[in-house]
């Protein structure tokens, strides 16, 4: 397996860190994301997008990465599941 968790950038959220997990480790950040770029993932993010309770509809369609509302987008590194965590200014 790659060595990919020290390659991990840190980053800024307007409301704070949040940092998800999956399989019982943090995941890996992979960046901050809009609905054009959750659509290869939105299967695998799609529980987190209602969980976030921003909308799924609106996350799934009406969002951008540099907008008001954007996704940070996280993978697991054990089973590469995607997870999202959406916050907003
Ligand atoms: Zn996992």
């Amino acid at each position: 397996m790659e060595q990919v968790s020290s390659h991990t950038p840190g980053y800024a959220s307007w409301q704070g860190d949040v940092w998800l997990g999956h399989c019982g480790e943090a995941c890996i950040f992979l960046g901050y994301v809009g609905s054009k770029e959750l659509a290869p993932v939105w299967a695998e993010v799609r529980d987190d997008a209602v969980a976030s309770g921003w909308g799924e509809d609106t996350i799934q369609h009406h969002m951008h990465k540099d907008g008001d509302m954007t996704g940070y987008l996280f993978q697991c590194q054990h089973c590469g599941k995607h997870r999202l965590h959406v916050d907003a200014n």
